[in-house]
């Protein structure tokens, strides 16, 4: 059995497995997966420090893995700056974006269909264009409440495979890893942020929580934008928010 087969327990890895031993299996399980999709395998880089990390270890595997990034009209200037020298490195990362007209601050009156129109609407249209039969993303178990049940490999939407390569890491492994393989990252979490969105849905906190910057006083804080929860293939439509 590979490892994409694997039935670990996964929060028991989280503790168990020394960072060596999780770089080395966070690997193989992008070149299993590579093995199998072969240009079909593409990354999603959110430009935060996890999705930084697996995009290096996915360039480790083969130079030519594809990646798209999902921005929007809120997003910081470092990290738009950020996303532009990233692309200009890496031309096989194609960029979303949906411009269409959404009503005045929709992210404070309704936070979920903001991002159900800024974020997953463009992610749904990246997996179509690019033919997407397995993503990769920088989804972590101890990020927050919302993701301590995910596994490393997961078919939510039928047809379309999400690889968790890193799920098991700790954010400080994350940090070593960057650090250890000269991985730049977005300059802002210089200023104190653990978790990087759009401007006016993310804080600087110093709750236990490493998502709890996000969306603080709405009722999605510490949450989801929702493409890690909502149907990502087209002709599976969600109910619109
Ligand atoms: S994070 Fe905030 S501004 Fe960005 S898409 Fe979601 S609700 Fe809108």
């Amino acid at each position: 059995m590979g490892l994409l087969e694997n039935k670990d327990d996964l929060m028991e890895l989280v503790d168990k497995l020394n960072f060596e031993q999780k770089v080395n299996r966070s690997l193989a399980l992008i070149k299993e997966a590579y093995g199998k999709y072969g240009d079909r395998l593409v990354v999603a880089n959110s430009l935060g420090k996890d999705s930084m990390a697996v995009w290096d270890l996915a360039k480790k595997v083969s130079p030519k893995i594809r990646g798209f990034i999902v921005t929007t009209r809120f997003k910081p200037k470092e990290t738009i700056q950020f996303m532009k020298e990233m692309v200009a490195r890496y031309p096989e990362l194609s960029v979303y974006k949906n411009d269409e007209e959404i009503p005045d601050k929709l992210y404070e009156i309704v936070p979920d269909k903001c991002c159900y129109m800024l974020k997953v609407l463009p992610t749904r249209q990246a997996i179509e264009e690019m033919n997407v039969e397995c993503w990769v993303t920088g989804l972590r178990c101890t990020e927050g409440r919302t993701r301590t049940d995910f596994r490393e490999v997961e078919e939510r939407d039928k047809g379309l495979i999400k690889l968790n390569p890193i799920l098991i890491w700790k954010e400080r492994e994350v940090w070593e890893y960057l650090a250890l393989n000269g991985v730049r990252v977005n300059p802002l979490y210089a200023q104190g942020y653990r978790s990087l969105g759009c401007e006016p849905c993310t804080k600087i906190t110093s709750e236990e929580d490493e998502r709890a910057g996000r969306w603080v006083g709405t009722s999605k804080c510490g949450g989801e934008c929702g493409i890690h929860t909502r149907p990502l293939k087209v002709n599976i439509d969600g109910d619109g928010i």
